[in-house]
């Protein structure tokens, strides 16, 4: 069947994923390959804009390449490789560079909260980090990025250096990327309150086992109102609740029901939401289990994208330096 186009995402290497990247990225990277060419990376040299320590990246970048592998990624169809392994995208980083004012880049809302979160570290790579992602986007000729809200003004921005570029060149050497707007729904952590992220040490990992699983959704807070087991609950403003309306859907009207009438405790509530969590996730673990068997496989994979996407990076490049006259 013909493909409606070619999709690019990338994520940075954040080792073994959790719910949280599960139902917000990744599964909808599995169901993007069913319509779209993709092309899917780990964007590593982006990592390096906030890192202070670098001896996990490496183990990081295998272990989230397993993570998609196992949760349907086919590397067949689909291009899965690391950013830097093609390096193209820093030479057209270097090129986009020159098409893009430093002050939009100073101005930009992401790169302020960047400053405010790493004020020890405001490196020359954290201003440029949207030319980056333009490169990244531009290199593969990718003609759809898929966007959660929160997302939308890097993708606009990325149009924005493209249209610049051909615009003064005089080319329509690189495609203006369309967003494809994606309902990420957000995912919130244990502590019921911030989003769910590994750093914040609120997540609960795709990998765990069923003891690990269960030992995390016991920790996690509910409903604030009920301090004792006689208290009715509001099941909308609790975490529990809220992922069992994925994982559970068939206990959802029977939990709704009976936590307000406070006819079930939430630690029987959230033994069946691991339950579910762990009915659900068997299949992702037993073929993470199968892949890790091979250690080269995950790396083979990422070599042949690699190989896949350089292919595309060269022939972009060729062009963009005819664009802009370079001997
Ligand atoms: Fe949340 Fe379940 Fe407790 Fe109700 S019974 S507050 S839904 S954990």
């Amino acid at each position: 069947m013909a493909k409606k186009g070619r999709v690019f995402s990338g994520a940075r290497p954040t080792g073994r994923q959790h719910l949280g990247n599960y139902l917000g990225a990744i599964k909808n990277y599995v169901a993007l390959q069913d319509d779209y060419e993709c092309v899917y990376c780990i964007v590593d040299l982006h990592a390096l804009t906030t890192m202070d320590e670098f001896e996990d990246l490496k183990q990081n970048t295998a272990e989230m390449a397993l993570d998609w592998l196992a949760a349907g990624i086919r590397p067949d169809e689909t291009i899965m490789f690391v950013q830097s392994h093609v390096p193209q995208v820093t030479e057209l980083h270097t090129i986009l560079s020159m098409f893009t004012q430093l002050g939009k880049l100073t101005d930009l809302p992401t790169f302020k909260e960047k400053v405010a979160q790493h004020p020890h570290n405001v490196n020359y790579g954290l201003v440029g980090y949207p030319v980056l992602m333009t490169a990244d986007i531009a290199l593969y000729k990718t003609d759809t990025v898929p966007v959660g809200i929160d997302q939308a003004s890097h993708i606009e921005f990325a149009r924005e250096i493209v249209r610049t570029f051909n615009h003064r060149t005089q080319s329509n050497v690189l495609i203006e990327p369309q967003m494809k707007n994606t309902e990420y729904p957000k995912v919130l952590g244990t502590d019921g309150a911030q989003k769910m992220g590994k750093s914040l040490n609120n997540h609960i990992e795709l990998a765990a086992t069923p003891e690990e699983t269960l030992a995390r959704v016991m920790t996690m807070v509910t409903d604030p109102q009920r301090q004792r087991r006689t208290d009715p609950g509001r099941p909308e403003v609790c975490n529990v609740f809220t992922l069992h309306k994925t994982f559970s859907p068939n206990e959802l009207p029977m939990i709704d029901r009976e936590c307000r009438v406070a006819g079930i405790g939430c630690v029987d509530c959230k033994k069946i939401l691991a339950k579910s969590l762990n009915a659900d996730l068997a299949p992702f673990r037993a073929r993470r289990a199968e892949i890790a068997k091979d250690p080269n496989r995950v790396w083979d994979v990422l070599h042949d994208g690699a190989k896949r996407a350089t292919a595309i990076a060269e022939k972009t490049m060729d062009e963009v330096k005819a664009a802009v006259g370079l001997p």
